[in-house]
């Protein structure tokens, strides 16, 4: 397949000391030729190296960059296409003069998503892959990114195959019917549909079910610290943005218009939101009024309540209580280095079962539990190291729902009694709407919708 060259900087995930000027294409190692001055012509040195050498530009002849050049020929990269790396060390100054001078020289500027729509379409991945590198970009905490690479290295995409081929072999199966009726495989083909059917069921809820749990890995999970004046709660939230690593969300191109605060407690990525909200105030509760703070609470994921050790308990410590009673809820004693005057036990009551923490935050002490008690809350202890295949990509979510109601219409129109070759369109469906999930079937709008939405370079 012919193609132009092109070209983009593509810089590390954060602020690098190194830029990488890409380029992609027919064209790319002819045109880095042009700019480039070492021992020997980019043209003869063996695919997979890197040499050293000088960007120059030819119309002055003055030396541009210092610069270490990748030449990686097709078809073993990452878009199947001859691929250069210019690898410049000064900044973004020096960086972009070197992007300018390959554009000036034949040359393309990349669109957004350019490089991976090329690796998608040359066939080097297939679509859940190529929705791996955007949330490996957008990733917020190791674990997330180990969500994501998951999904590059096509592990939902096998699961997806498992069951189309399982479908695939029901329609196979149903064409016999079909086409030979006076061999009499309606029997088997019913058993066999409903058998397939059940375990396409079965695997889709499996999948769906690591949904929520990768929607949180991915985003966040929404944490409100709540509590009445004084009681801790901005003491609270500095230490646990202090202790834990702040989580880097500055991805190129996107705009973040809501304040948060992301960090990583034991690989929870918690958002807690609108923080500075409540830095501010002190109170929300008091400040928005019960009614308002209700629905702020009801978004939440989690809620870190915390009480006063050295106060007994309030009416208005049991109205919060109440306020987020069906919710994932930590409940945080602070201050245990004062005389104690509240009730611990009334407190265990209210708290019935859910987690309970005592702090003394002045002292920097109880911060450990609360953190571990943040983390079995998540997962619960058997998330970790499991081999489990997370989805957390909202399309896929949406996809693998349809795709459930359409199989489980077939299932149940076999237990009617409908003809097979009615039934087995509701099977065809659920095929695409999978196929969808790898982009077997899907239309070149959503195609540039999704690659629109990586970083340039990428
Ligand atoms: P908020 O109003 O709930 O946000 O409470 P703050 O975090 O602003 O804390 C109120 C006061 O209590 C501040 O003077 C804190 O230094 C103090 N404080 C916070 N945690 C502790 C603690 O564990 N022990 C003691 N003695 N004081 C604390
Ligand atoms: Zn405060």
């Amino acid at each position: 397949m012919e193609s132009d060259t092109i070209a983009a900087i593509s810089t590390a995930l954060g602020e690098g000391a190194i830029g990488i000027v890409r380029l992609s294409g027919d064209e790319a190692v002819a045109i880095a030729d042009q700019l480039y001055k070492g021992k020997d012509a980019l043209s003869v040195v063996p695919s997979h190296s890197i040499v050293y050498g000088h960007i120059v530009d030819p119309a002055t002849g003055e030396r541009v960059e210092e610069a270490m050049v990748s030449v990686l020929r097709a078809p073993r990269t990452y878009t199947r296409e001859d691929v250069i790396e210019i690898n410049c060390h000064g900044g973004i100054m020096s960086v972009n003069r070197v992007l300018q001078l390959a554009l000036k020289h034949g040359a393309r500027l990349a669109e957004p998503g350019e490089f991976t729509k090329r690796a998608f379409l040359n066939g080097r991945i297939d679509l859940s892959q190529a929705e791996g590198v955007i949330d490996l970009i957008r990733a917020k905490t190791d674990r997330a990114m180990n969500v994501a690479l998951n999904q590059l290295d096509g592990k939902l995409s096998k699961k997806i195959q498992v069951l189309r081929q399982a479908l695939l072999e029901t329609v196979a199966s149903v064409e016999v019917n079909i086409d030979y009726p006076e061999y009499d495989a309606e029997v088997v083909t019913h058993s066999l549909l409903q058998e397939k059917a059940q375990f396409v069921i079965r695997e889709i809820d499996g999948l769906l079910a690591t949904a929520a749990q990768g929607k949180i890995l991915r985003e966040g999970l929404s944490t409100v610290i709540i509590g009445r004046p004084n009681v801790g709660k901005s003491s609270l939230l500095n230490s646990l943005v202090h202790e834990n690593k702040a989580i880097v969300t500055d991805v190129p191109g996107t705009t973040r218009d809501v304040i948060e605060e992301y960090v990583n407690v034991r690989g929870v990525p918690l958002r807690l939101v609108d923080t500075a909200g409540i830095r501010e105030t002190e109170d929300i509760v008091e400040r928005i009024g019960v009614e308002r703070s209700r629905e702020v609470l009801k978004k939440a994921d989690l809620i870190l309540l915390v009480l006063n050790y050295g106060e007994v308990l309030s009416p208005e410590d049991e109205a919060l209580f109440k306020a987020v009673e069906k919710m994932n809820v930590i409940i945080i004693v602070n201050k245990t280095d004062v005389e104690q005057k509240i009730d611990l036990s009334a407190v265990e009551t209210l708290a019935s079962k859910r987690p309970l923490v005592t702090t003394s935050l002045l002292r920097d002490e109880g911060v450990e539990q609360l953190e571990q008690a943040i983390a079995d809350l998540f997962f619960e202890g058997q998330l970790e190291g499991a081999d489990v295949t997370y989805v957390s990509n909202t399309r896929h979510i949406a996809l693998l729902e349809q795709a459930k109601t359409t199989i489980q219409d077939a299932l149940d129109a076999i237990e009617m009694g409908v003809p097979i070759d009615l039934v087995q369109i509701d099977v065809t469906r659920t095929w695409e709407l999978l196929g969808e999930i790898i982009g077997d079937s899907v239309q070149e709008s959503l195609i540039d919708q999704l690659f629109s939405q990586f970083c340039l370079g990428k």
